[in-house]
């Protein structure tokens, strides 16, 4: 049985969204919110986020382009991104004397280049908060006994208990919390990853690690949605923001194909009746040329060496190019196909897709639709977005709306109990 007394608030996660969440829900009740967390730091993903920078958020300002970037729980953010959106995201951190920066893609860093800025930050507001932290508290289980409390069972100790409860502990993919949520009447959409990159089995790819293009598109035929942007060659397959892209825009379609599909690569917006034409230029205005020394598209010279190897235009000239070749150009500039044999996960970047499913949370206040005083915030939700810091947005939307209605509710539960 739960020895101390009940909590007003417990927050599980001391993640970005549960961190966000408690500061919010705590901001005039002194002493009303805990934050327990699993782990023997609080904010792990924030500190090896970004390669360590911290990718904040994105400088994208327009609720309707902001969710464009949600391959899953998009509709639903557009509502809370016009409470809560990248730009506010700017003014509670500069208010918080911590100053972001916008790369010229538009990802937006703390001024710092390190997260450590962004985990001093939100440690420094919770001690001024007086938000107690308690680290190592795994919560087991998660039930409510017979007047509405939650029981939260702890690995080690005795259980709390508290009257309202937001749930951020990140992918419910391994969770203790799955089987809890199902008794509380949720269901859970299947957790798979996303943002991965592309395993291709080819040493004349591999040879060309490091090799970037800046303008191409990525499509897996049998998937409807193409994604364009750039396309880097890895030492194992292919990276870059159109594969990272495509891999969370397809996760479930890849993940059912138990990653093994077709993937194709336009190297060059030029279509290929364009491809084509420039091909018969080059025939005719530079006969004498060699092929492979004479590349007519903006691509990177060893790029165009190795398609000309695949067309076998070693050491052909201009003049003596061979239908069959030419073909075979235009067919790979503008769609090579690649066989993929798995995934890789991203160096920087990596989130699981599926979790609580949205249509049981209220998005006017992240309180479940089947339980009480029972809320959520951040990726333990079916919501995901691509790389450029559109996760963490998410986090602290998900975070400032939760913690908000907690607030009121906190503050209005004070008052009745004062009078
Ligand atoms: C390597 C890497 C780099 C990334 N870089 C970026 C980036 O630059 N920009 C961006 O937007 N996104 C980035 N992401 C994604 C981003 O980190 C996540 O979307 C974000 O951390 C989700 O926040 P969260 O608070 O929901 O979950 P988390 O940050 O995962 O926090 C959940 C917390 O809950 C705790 N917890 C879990 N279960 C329990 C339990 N049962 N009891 C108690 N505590 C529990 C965990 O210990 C953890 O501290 C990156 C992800 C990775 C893996």
């Amino acid at each position: 049985m739960p020895k101390d007394p009940p909590y007003s608030l417990i927050v599980v996660g001391a993640g970005a969204a549960g961190c966000f969440a408690a500061l919010e829900a705590s901001r005039d009740s002194e002493g009303a919110v805990l934050l327990v967390d699993a782990g023997a730091r609080p904010l792990n993903k924030v500190r090896i986020s970004g390669g360590g920078r911290c990718n904040v958020t994105h400088a994208c300002f327009a609720p309707r382009d902001l969710t464009e970037n949600y391959p899953r729980g998009g509709r639903e953010l557009r509502g809370p991104f016009h409470k809560f959106q990248p730009r506010d995201t700017i003014t509670w951190f500069a208010s918080r004397g911590v100053e972001l920066k916008a790369e010229p893609d538009g990802r937006m860093f703390p001024t710092t280049d390190t997260s450590q800025t962004i985990i001093d930050c939100f440690l420094q507001n919770l001690e001024n908060q007086k938000v107690p932290l308690h680290l190592r508290q795994r919560i087991r289980s998660l039930q409510r006994d017979v007047d509405g409390f939650f029981i939260l069972e702890r690995d080690q100790e005795a259980p709390l208990k508290t009257k309202h409860c937001l749930l951020a502990p990140g992918s419910l993919a391994s969770s203790p919390l799955r089987d809890s949520l199902k008794t509380l009447g949720h269901t859970l959409t299947e957790t798979v990853p996303s943002l991965f990159t592309f395993r291709i089995d080819d040493p004349e790819l591999h040879a060309l690690a490091g090799v970037s293009v800046s303008e191409a598109t990525v499509a897996v035929p049998g998937f409807a949605r193409k994604q364009s942007g750039p396309v880097l060659i890895t030492h194992w397959g292919l990276s870059g923001p159109a594969v990272l892209k495509m891999s969370a825009w397809a996760a479930r379609y890849l993940h059912g194909k138990d990653y093994h599909f077709i993937c194709t690569v336009r190297w060059i917006p030029d279509n290929p009746e364009d491809i084509r034409q420039k091909l018969q230029e080059q025939r005719k205005n530079h006969p004498r040329r060699r092929v492979q020394a004479d590349c007519p598209f903006a691509l990177p010279r060893r790029l165009w060496e190795y398609l000309c190897r695949r067309a076998n235009l070693e050491d052909c000239p201009w003049s003596q190019l061979p239908a069959k070749s030419a073909k075979q150009l235009i067919t790979d500039l503008s769609g090579q196909p690649f066989s993929v044999k798995g995934k890789s996960t991203f160096k920087e970047e990596f989130v699981t897709c599926g979790g609580v499913n949205l249509r049981e949370v209220d998005f006017r206040t992240m309180e479940s639709r089947r339980c009480q005083n029972l809320f959520f915030a951040g990726e333990c939700l079916d919501i995901d977005g691509v790389t450029g810091g559109f996760n963490f947005q998410a986090a602290w939307t998900t975070g400032y709306l939760a913690g908000q209605t907690l607030r009121t509710r906190l503050e209005r539960e004070a008052v009745d109990l004062r009078e």
